[in-house]
């Protein structure tokens, strides 16, 4: 049977995406057509007659269509996007491209839209001028929506309304640029080595992989060893690699991606584009009436302003500086000489396998990835009382991929997950979750929450299943904390649905919270055994990995810090003219690193220049959100530890006051209903053990 023009799956929105069938083609069709009903909706508001509406009647006439059409908007759009950062070919990075410029200037119109804004404040109005008579989810809904109007220039006069939507076309596709030029640069390296010597010290997973990449790019096994530039690979080299020569080649490689030095100099350099993104942002931010794009940034988060954040970030810095010198000290004391930055990590290795007898490469084969899965899985499911199935049935993107099914106790479905975890040279590097299908109850219609879960762990390779090291079960356990806050909500709106809606500093908070548990011993026994025998992780074994949390956590607090600070004060600043910006970049990190770092850091190193987070992503201006939600969730954790960490109430607890709340619930007020006061620090700092001055 042939068919001239056969459907386009993208448009079937009611079922989970048919994955072996989307192609890039299909991508620029299916969001134009959206778009177009989405901008015939929105003509149609601005014709409507709401002279005897009510706030509530106005509310279901202009919000709900609204909502709606901004669901089915993210149904078509989600799978391009998750295609392109999992499966990403140049015929899909084109269409995403293409696309992410329709949406941006979509998004850009729709939220200049007068007439539309006009309705939502009407809602306001008549809800006061009636004695509210909105829900309180529903006045929530519309305060933001009508904040984020503001912030997008909704009041400006034309000229510079059109000047705005021309500076966030600009952005995102500089962003993208960024991003690419990261994963090009990425790419492009590998090492071979032919001296077997010069593998000394590292774990027998990345030679063996290493092997394999030789043997198929033409050489004999066992003659040479391919290494090429995966986060797996860089951390293995710099923390096992006995050979200095190996680690500082792969620190020099990792340290200047996309940038002006290192092996591809100058090939994707990132730095015009940085310069470029801090002025579009320096624009966006005068334009809409902020000192800066930090105080831009800040309107729509939980803390209250640059100062408050910057007060937050140095008091942590204060109270962790005196253990990160002395911690540093110790390994220079260690090694007996002066230590260069690619031998940190390497020293590191060696002092805590001398302190703690302990190292990832022991770990591993106590947690091979089936055994995590199953025993976080368990985890959840005793603490909020759900259920978690696999569903072979439903179609993904690739081989390495599985669906599941989340139901409630009595078996009624509550949303879904994919899952995606091992390392491919076409996917985008890092771990995290992002939302398939966002829960929705409109006119009566339910449509259940679904995520992608994502990591980059190493394949089983040979007849070894995958094994995690404990860090990497960490960052499981950090994102599928996101993608329980993402199927757990109740919320019926999109807007503030699962994380949508919640302020970024506060949407980290489910997911660190959940790391936690990787550090309990009760837990630890859910989701280790040995890979080939089964048994539990031995007693002592245990004990030192509990006692090695806190090694070193001085220097990673600082580092974090250094990070954070960094953001926040290179979009606090004047952005740079176009021939000061790498000297103006420079120069802030270095401010920073002055004040906080206590590692040497080579002239070479261009760090700024594959920091995606903030260039490309959404942590501009707030990176310090990590440390920001890692003070709730620490605080949040301790109430665990107070009432058992297992202990079901707390679980049903967290889970009605934070998880299942979204966007729909002030931030403070969520953490406060669950933990009975405001957060504090203390927490924090007792698990990094940095209380004992
Ligand atoms: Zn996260």
């Amino acid at each position: 049977m042939t068919r001239s023009s056969p459907e386009n799956p993208l448009l079937k929105i009611d079922a989970l995406p048919d994955f072996r069938r989307i192609g890039p083609e299909h991508a620029i069709p299916a969001v134009d057509g959206q778009l177009q009903l989405n901008r015939s909706l929105i003509d149609e508001l601005a014709e409507l007659d709401t002279g005897g509406d009510d706030a509530r009647t106005l509310f279901a006439r202009v919000v709900v269509p609204m909502e709606r059409a901004r669901q089915r908007l993210g149904r078509v759009w989600s799978p391009i996007s998750h295609l392109n950062a999992v499966m990403n070919t140049k015929a899909m990075r084109e269409s995403y491209n293409a696309c992410l410029a329709k949406l941006t200037a979509y998004e850009t119109e729709l939220q200049q839209n007068e007439t539309l804004c006009t309705l939502y404040k009407q809602i306001l109005e008549r809800d006061r001028d009636e004695g509210s008579t909105l829900a309180r989810d529903q006045r929530r809904l519309v305060e933001d929506a009508v904040r984020d109007f503001r912030l997008s220039g909704v009041d400006l006069p034309t000229r510079d309304k059109e000047r705005f939507s021309d500076l966030m076309r600009e952005l995102t596709a500089t962003q993208s640029r960024f991003e690419e030029n990261v994963l090009d640069a990425t790419n492009a390296f590998y090492h071979v080595v032919t001296d077997e010597a010069e593998l000394d010290g590292l774990p027998d997973h990345v030679i063996t992989r290493a092997a394999e990449q030789a043997a198929s790019a033409g050489d004999p096994i066992g003659s040479a060893w391919r290494f090429v530039l995966d986060l797996p690979t860089y951390q293995a080299v710099v923390k096992h690699a006995n050979s200095e020569v190996l680690r500082r080649l792969f620190y020099e490689a990792w340290s200047t991606r996309a940038s002006d030095q290192g092996p591809h100099a100058g090939e994707w350099d990132n730095t015009p584009l940085m310069g470029q993104i801090l002025r579009l942002r320096g624009e966006i931010a005068s334009i809409t009436g902020f000192d800066s794009y930090a105080g831009y940034s800040l309107a729509t988060k939980m803390a209250d302003s640059v100062d408050q954040v910057i007060d937050f970030l140095e008091e942590l810095v204060a109270r962790s500086l005196p253990a990160g010198r002395k911690e540093f000290q110790a390994l220079v004391d260690f090694a007996g000489h002066s230590l260069e930055a690619w031998d940190v990590a390497w020293v590191v290795e060696r002092v805590r396998h001398k302190l703690f007898d302990i190292s990832d490469e022991m770990l591993r084969p106590y947690f091979p990835l089936a055994r995590v899965v199953d025993g976080m899985f368990a985890l959840v499911a005793k603490l909020f009382d759900i259920r978690i199935r696999r569903d072979d049935s439903v179609n993904c993107w690739h081989e390495d991929a599985q669906y599941y099914v989340l139901e409630d106790a009595d078996g009624r479905a509550r949303g879904g997950f994919y899952m995606d975890l091992f390392v491919r040279p076409d996917k985008r590097s890092g771990a995290w979750m992002d939302t398939c299908v966002v829960r929705a109850e409109l006119d009566g219609m339910t449509e259940l929450p679904v995520a992608y879960l994502v990591c980059n762990f190493t394949p089983p390779s040979g007849d070894q299943p995958a094994q995690l090291s404990h860090t990497e079960v960490l960052t499981l356990f950090h994102e599928f904390g996101h993608s329980l806050h993402h199927m757990l909500t109740r919320v019926a709106y999109p807007s503030h649905s699962g994380i949508n809606g919640v302020p970024w500093d506060a949407v980290e908070l489910p997911s660190q919270f959940l790391e936690n548990f990787v550090w309990d011993r009760e837990v630890i026994g859910m989701i280790s055994g040995h890979v080939s025998t089964g048994e539990p992780l031995p007693e002592d074994l245990l004990d030192r990995l509990i006692a090695s949390r806190t090694f070193n956590a001085g220097m990673a607090m600082l580092r974090q810090l250094e990070f954070a600070l960094f953001d926040m004060r290179l979009h606090a600043q004047a952005p740079p003219s176009a021939d000061q910006e790498a000297q103006q970049i420079a120069h802030t990190l270095t401010g920073v690193r002055n004040k906080v770092s206590v590692v040497p850091v080579p002239d070479f190193n261009r760090f700024p220049c594959s920091f995606s987070h903030i260039f490309a992503g959404g942590y501009a201006a707030g990176y310090y959100s990590y440390k920001w939600a890692e003070v709730l969730s620490a605080d949040a954790f301790s109430a665990f530890e107070e009432e058992g960490v297992l202990n079901v109430p707390t679980g049903q607890r967290w889970l009605h006051n934070v998880l299942e709340v979204g966007g729909a619930r002030d931030a403070m007020e969520a953490f406060v209903g669950f933990r009975g006061r405001p957060p504090t620090p203390d927490a924090l700092l007792r698990h990094s053990g940095l209380t004992a001055s």
